[in-house]
């Protein structure tokens, strides 16, 4: 059998359904799930989408459809001639049909629309009588088309880049508008007469012909077929490929092309167009919430030019409290539209966003899809959900992307702060959380100055589809324009990103690049700080914090990731306090602390200097003496640790890096330390002189510096061990696990073994004690030791995966110099992502792979954890789950999301099954 290309749906009935998303894009599929399932047959206009498999083909075939679907759409095209009681191209009772794109993940605005197609001189009359001879609505209609059609079709299908922003056709387009209006005096478009839109008509096909030296077609199909076109063709449009590549949405998929009956939302005051949501997408409350506009089409909408009015109590704002709402408006209707929205929610059991449109007092249901929200929004509603009994604790926890729950953890301003800053204005709160930068003013000077490494904030009358890399870079966005569901709002709210919208108080001055505001002029370069949250801004940079850890909903949250998840989730912490908060974020025990961190930062001053004492030590004699010294510090540390994470287990790593790293540079501690010494400031200098390697970060470090100084090790070993045995004295239940780092061979881990078993036994003579519960093991840092495996698992009770060095010596990449080349390995595509942020699991994986599989033939219970930055990024903690680790660990603020991803995991996993 042919395939079939085109899917029809209406009437009652549908060739599609929801699960065929794939093949029918989202909007297709849901389209057909709308208009045919029997819970549902909601009033859908009648169409028909042609399959994402024909924009497939139509690439792979330069730029020809497969044979019949022209047959087919004809044919799709009667079907809705038949239920309409109209026809294409009928000069009598015509039918018009818009065109739009459909891909199988929404990608707001990014692809293209035609709207009005069939509109040709020969339908303009009985276009006329359908609408009882409203010429201004149909005119109005005509020179939208003409719009859409020269720069959709026309312009941008046909691969005609103009010079400038200005000689688009479609500006040029407005340009002749704007004049008409001026010269009548006309302030909006709406003031516009019959006769002068009429006119505008003919200059708008005069203007195509003279800039694209072609005539704007006159014949329906013509239209229909390059309405098509230029949808498949926008699948690789300039924007349409930067939000993919921003979305990691693969190439291969396609769009598919839904063409649908035209209904109007401009066909007077008893016609209306909206946007809606099951649920308040911006916060989560379950309350039905939207904008609408009388007399509009959807477009007037999403664009944000108009103002839109609330459709209820509820959605009422600041913005918008003094415009009346359609449950006011139009009550009748408002309740069948509260009906549909109850069912579609409950039908697919997740909030959805709903775009109608009323004709001349009927509703029309044109679009529903899930609806995009923000994290703190979607937590809510996955925990309200759940509590409803709508969706189960599964669900609820594949509700929440670990970048939604990122959100929760982002910097707001600093509470105290902020209440003694007055606003400078106020608009509708699009993006959570705060963030500050310089305002830039368009999004192209947006992507420079990030790449200078500036934190900018774009600042636009309004934001469209072409501005998506400038949103992307800016720190926070905000319009002077626009409502909850303009572009701005929607783009930012998917991202997460901080995010003011229909500023109304603020006047952009491009030209000037100044933002006036509040009887005061901002040059470009000034800082502003937002307050997504609540859509206030603010002048100069207000300090940040961290976002309220003390959030129930998202603590309830994590117990049902919690109860879901398989893999343990540890933190690295270095400190008492950080160890402290990383519980407060559930993590489950320590998987690194890096024991050098105690001679960094606040407090460090003493423990360094005699740490220092000791590497400049020349004898053992001198050195034993200062490692006396550092004892009490480095146990006090360790103790305070072991003791903020009671009865979890402390990976305490043995000294790592080189000792060089820690000689002082500045003359005067150079000079006290050679007073402390007793030696001459020369003598000092030559004995650090010899500490220096070429390549420190392959030199004497880690392990080699216990083999070569085994005082060292003993000294740290005894600090855990001791500090476990007084916190047993104290009824505590310490779980101290001893971890070697930059182990490569066996031998070198059983000598460091020798030392802990020697010092073990001595500490428990020491406090009287049989047994101090504790493991020991090794870091797997280097490739060798992946490979070695088998022989490490007969000494190492556990292994650890430092991924940061497995791929620094795996790739052989400098950790601190690839961000030299890695920008343009990424944009050549020769890596997909950077090696350092997420597993590369073809290499480093597989090296991973075989350090686990090789230690636990010899050792089945060997415990295996990863202490890499990796451990908290999404996709790693998936495979590390896959892989069979036991925990992954990761900084304390990424413990949720690693706690959502390791819960993730398991579902997908038994999604695949
Ligand atoms: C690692 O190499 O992955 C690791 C955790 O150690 P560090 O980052 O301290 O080298
Ligand atoms: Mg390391």
């Amino acid at each position: 059998m042919a395939t079939k290309n085109v899917y029809f749906f209406g009437g009652g009935k549908a060739d599609g359904n929801e699960s065929m998303k794939n093949l029918l894009g989202g909007k297709g599929a849901n389209l057909a799930e709308m208009a045919g399932h029997k819970e549902l047959r909601l009033p859908v206009p009648p169409g028909f989408t042609i399959t994402t498999e024909v924009c497939t083909y139509y690439y792979k075939n330069k730029k020809k459809y497969p044979k019949g679907l022209r047959e087919e759409v004809e044919k799709a095209v009667k079907k809705i001639e038949v239920l309409m009681g109209k026809k294409f191209a009928d000069p009598q009772n015509p039918l018009l049909v818009s065109v739009r794109s459909g891909a199988r993940r929404s990608m707001p605005g990014m692809m293209e629309t035609v709207l009005n197609v069939g509109l040709t001189t020969k339908t303009i009359p009985g276009m006329i009588k359908q609408s009882n001879g409203n010429e201004r609505f149909v005119y109005d209609a005509y020179r939208r088309l003409i719009t859409m059609y020269s720069d959709v079709v026309m312009e941008k299908a046909a691969g005609i880049e103009p010079k400038d922003d200005e000689s688009g056709i479609r500006k040029q387009l407005e340009k002749i508008m704007n004049k008409m209006k001026k010269d009548n005096g006309y302030q909006f478009d709406t003031d516009l007469k019959a006769q002068d839109l009429k006119k505008l008509c003919e200059l708008y096909k005069a203007k195509v012909k003279e800039v694209l030296k072609k005539e704007f077609p006159d014949n329906a199909y013509e239209q229909l077929w390059g309405g098509i076109g230029a949808v498949f063709s926008s699948w690789n449009g300039k924007r349409a490929v930067s939000y993919r590549r921003i979305e990691r949405i693969p190439d291969e998929w396609g769009t598919a092309v839904n063409v649908q009956t035209m209904v109007f939302g401009n066909m007077g005051k008893d016609s209306a167009t909206g946007v809606a949501f099951t649920r308040n997408p911006g916060n989560g409350e379950n309350a039905f919430y939207g904008e609408f506009l009388i007399n509009a089409q959807g477009e007037d909408v999403v664009a944000g030019i108009r103002t839109p009015a609330p459709i209820n109590e509820y959605s009422k704002s600041e913005h918008n409290k003094e415009l009346i709402s359609l449950e006011e408006a139009m009550p009748k209707i408002y309740k069948e539209l509260y009906g549909y929205q109850r069912n579609l929610e409950k039908h697919y059991h997740d909030m959805q966003d709903i775009e109608f449109t009323i004709e001349k007092g009927r509703l029309f249901m044109l679009q529903c899809r899930v609806g995009k929200r923000n994290g703190p929004a979607a937590v809510r509603m996955a925990m309200d959900m759940l509590k409803e009994k709508l969706i189960k604790k599964e669900d609820a926890a594949m509700r929440v992307t670990p970048a939604q729950l990122d959100e929760l953890l982002h910097p707001i301003i600093d509470p105290k702060v902020e209440i003694t800053h007055k606003a400078l204005a106020k608009g509708l709160p699009a993006g959570p959380g705060g963030a500050s930068g310089q305002i830039v003013f368009s999004a192209q000077e947006a992507v420079n100055w990030g790449k200078q490494g500036k934190k900018v904030i774009l600042v636009r009358e309004e934001t469209n589809p072409e501005d998506v890399e400038g949103m992307r870079a800016a720190q926070a966005i905000l319009t002077a324009r626009g409502g909850m569901t303009s572009h701005a709002a929607l783009v930012a709210r998917g991202w997460g990103k901080c995010c003011i919208v229909g500023c109304g108080a603020i006047h952009i001055e491009y030209a000037k690049k100044e933002l006036h505001v509040d009887g005061k002029v901002l040059k470009e370069g000034d800082w502003v700080t937002l307050n997504g949250t609540k859509g206030n801004l603010y002048e100069g940079e207000l300090p940040m914090m961290d976002a309220g850890q003390e959030n129930k909903m998202l603590t309830d949250f994590l117990k049902i990731c919690d109860s879901i998840k398989r893999l343990g989730v540890r933190t690295n912490a270095d400190t008492p306090e950080d160890a402290k908060r990383a519980r407060q974020f559930g993590a489950e025990g320590i998987g690194l602390f890096r024991t050098e961190h105690m001679f960094y930062g606040k407090g460090s001053e003493e423990p360094l200097f005699r740490l220092r004492k000791m590497i400049i030590s020349k004898t053992e004699g001198e050195r034993r003496k200062a490692l006396e010294e550092l004892f009490p510090y480095v146990k006090k540390d360790i103790k305070g640790t072991l003791e903020a994470m009671d009865g979890f287990p402390v990976v305490m790593r043995l000294l790592d890096p080189p000792l060089h790293e820690f000689v002082p540079r500045d003359p005067a501690k150079l000079q006290d330390l050679a007073k402390e010494l007793n030696i001459s400031l020369e003598e000092l200098n030559n004995r650090a002189q010899g500490l220096h390697e070429s390549n420190p970060m392959m030199g004497h470090r880690g392990v080699r510096l216990g083999v070569t100084y085994p005082e060292i090790s003993e000294m740290q070993i005894r600090a855990v061990f001791e500090a476990a045995a007084e916190l047993l004295k104290e009824g505590k239940r310490p779980y101290p696990e001893i971890m070697v780092p930059v182990v490569c061979e066996a031998k070198e881990l059983n000598d460091q073994l020798e030392i802990a078993k020697k010092i073990y036994a001595e500490v428990l003579k020491k406090y009287n004690l049989k047994k101090i519960k504790h493991l020991f093991g090794t870091m797997i840092e280097i490739p060798r030791a992946a490979f070695m495996g088998a022989e490490l698992s007969k000494s190492a009770e556990f292994f650890s995966f430092g991924t940061n060095d497995l791929t620094q010596m795996g790739f052989g990449f400098s950790r601190d110099d690839i961000g030299g080349f890695l920008p343009d390995y990424l944009n050549k595509g020769i890596l997909p992502d950077d090696p350092f942020q997420t597993i590369d699991q073809a290499g480093i994986g597989e090296l991973i792979k075989i350090g686990i599989q090789r230690g636990r033939s010899v050792r089945r219970d060997l415990e295996v954890g990863i202490c890499g930055e990796h451990g908290g990024e999404p996709q790693s903690v998936e495979f590390c789950h896959r892989v069979k680790m036991d925990y992954v660990s990761c900084s304390p603020f990424r413990v949720p999301i690693a706690k959502l991803s390791a819960a993730q995991a398991v579902l997908k996993e038994k999604i695949k099954k």
